[in-house]
């Protein structure tokens, strides 16, 4: 079978040959009745996996964890993390497995990971399963972020188990296939530095800088400049979510993945009305991962990454910790420049000048005052310009004199640009989606799927692919949720 020309995966492992320490062998344990949900063929061929070979019966029962493929390592990745502030130094994969990597079109080192497919060495109590709403939820949203152009991990296939598992109730379970940059964590490296392993912290080091920064390699400290690159993705990564108003809801160190990618869609949601201090997660009773906390949540994350590596950092403490400090000043600075240019682009400039910020500012404001819905308010600023229409923007506004103020200022700013309305017009119609995947209508697709209904999920879906453009027959997709329909609250559902 070995070299099989029919084997699908073109598997290609690397992590599986780093030392023990880094892994538990896993074996996915097989589901009774599985059946396709979803699987994405476009991502199957950016893969080089032929998607018609998944699409049979033997794909579907890689795909369940029912059949092990050629040429799969199945392991379960070790790693700690600061869960909402407290410490865990033993995580690692508890309900997922990583069959392996393959080489995408682009010669990208891509994991194809199991998640619910049954426990693993790093289980501790739980099951090792997914309940089908996390798997409904973390497909839908993840390939939306991609479609709006934001890192993420992706959704390769979703799989309904027919199987029962038991969360507050009992819920029918799946599996979901992820694909990821990699699954390195900010508690991977801290797995080891907990264990004051140093040896093991550098192979990881190493690892990384191959996989994901070879351009460290050359610098004097390269493990100083692995650092600044992840502080920059990831200054870069919070500043791209909330351009589209996402929450993350769990950005424990263990779910912030050292790629740049989005990673873990647990309670993860998207703001309606515009309110900095908004939170959904259930779990999140103090608001730490609130949506205008997340840059300071990030930053506190790298922060633990740099005292995970001081021992790489230099060779005396105080020298290593004069390299960290170096590194993780850059961040608020990266993460306030990043946030800039992407409010101002969502108000049509191209060249922030003076007083362009206090403009993006007082709409905020505004926004926040009037409770107004974050992605309308935007995707109506789009039909604006110019001598456009106003009314669907002014509407979602109670006090309208003041936003009427505001797009006065705002248009005398937009004449000012070289480029005038035309440009303002096509740079907005590129960074302010007309569809994000709403709370409700999530929520809508998750409580059909547990009836086995999967229509609502694949109509979000195709929705969601094309998030800028106006689709006529969805438009009731653009719509905030009626009070009825509001999602106050997010669930793990772990
Ligand atoms: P999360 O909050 O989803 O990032 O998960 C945190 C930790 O709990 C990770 O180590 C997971 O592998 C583990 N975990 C979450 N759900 C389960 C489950 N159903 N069974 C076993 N481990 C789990
Ligand atoms: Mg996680």
């Amino acid at each position: 079978m070995v070299g099989d020309i029919d084997m699908p995966f073109p598997f290609d492992n690397s992590y599986a040959s780093l030392p023990e320490a880094f892994f538990a062998p896993a074996n996915p344990s097989p589901v009774s009745d599985p059946a396709f949900i979803a699987l994405n063929r476009e991502l199957a061929l950016d893969l080089r996996i032929d998607p018609d070979k998944l699409d049979s019966p033997e794909g579907l029962a890689y795909l369940a964890g029912n059949q092990v493929p050629d040429g799969a390592q199945p392991i379960a990745m070790a790693y700690s993390g600061h869960q909402f502030g407290g410490f865990n130094p033993q995580l690692g994969d508890g309900r997922a497995t990583l069959l392996g990597e393959v080489l995408d079109k682009k010669g990208i080192r891509r994991d194809i990971q199991l998640k619910g497919s049954g426990p693993t060495h790093f289980s501790r109590r739980g099951d090792g399963l997914s309940a089908l709403g996390p798997v409904i939820r973390e497909y839908l949203v993840s390939e939306a972020m991609h479609a709006l152009g934001v890192p993420t991990t992706r959704a390769l296939a979703a799989v309904w188990s027919g199987d029962q598992v038991r969360r507050e109730t009992m819920e029918p379970g799946g599996v979901f296939t992820r694909v990821a940059s990699s699954h390195i964590r900010v508690g991977t490296f801290q797995y080891f530095a907990a264990r004051q392993d140093h040896e093991n912290l550098k192979v990881l080091a190493d690892y990384v800088i191959d996989r994901h920064y070879p351009a460290s390699r050359d610098s004097e400290n390269p493990y100083r400049a692995m650092l600044e690159a992840v502080i920059e993705r990831q200054a870069n990564l919070i500043a791209h979510w909330m351009s589209f108003g996402f929450i993350h809801g769990v950005m424990n160190t263990d779910n912030m993945a050292v790629s740049g990618e989005t990673i873990d869609y647990g309670p993860c949601a998207f703001l309606d009305d515009y309110d900095p201090a908004k939170k959904f997660s259930y779990i999140d009773q103090g608001g730490r991962y609130a949506f205008g906390n997340q840059s300071k949540m990030a930053h506190w994350n790298v922060t633990r990454l740099a005292e995970a590596i001081l021992p790489l950092l230099g060779k005396a403490e105080d020298e290593a910790v004069k390299e960290a400090e170096g590194a993780l000043d850059s961040f608020p600075d990266t993460f306030q420049n990043a946030f800039q240019k992407r409010f101002t682009s969502k108000i049509g400039i191209a060249e922030e000048v003076e007083g362009d910020w206090e403009l993006v500012q007082s709409l905020l404001s505004l926004m926040h005052s009037n409770k107004a819905d974050f992605t309308l308010t935007f995707r109506h600023l789009r039909d604006a310009v110019g001598d456009g229409n106003d009314q669907a923007l002014v509407s979602l506004f109670d006090k309208q004199e003041a936003i009427r103020e505001w797009l006065g200022q705002w248009r005398l700013r937009i004449q000012k640009e070289d480029v005038g309305t035309e440009n303002a017009r096509d740079l907005m119609m590129k960074v302010n989606p007309v569809f994000v995947p709403r709370n409700h209508r999530v929520e809508e697709a998750i409580q059909a799927g547990m009836k086995k209904d999967f229509e609502p999920f694949h109509r979000l879906d195709k929705v969601l692919r094309n998030p800028f453009e106006e689709q006529a027959e969805f438009a009731d997709y653009e719509a905030a949720p009626k009070a009825d329909e509001i999602v106050c609250t997010t669930f793990c559902g772990t």
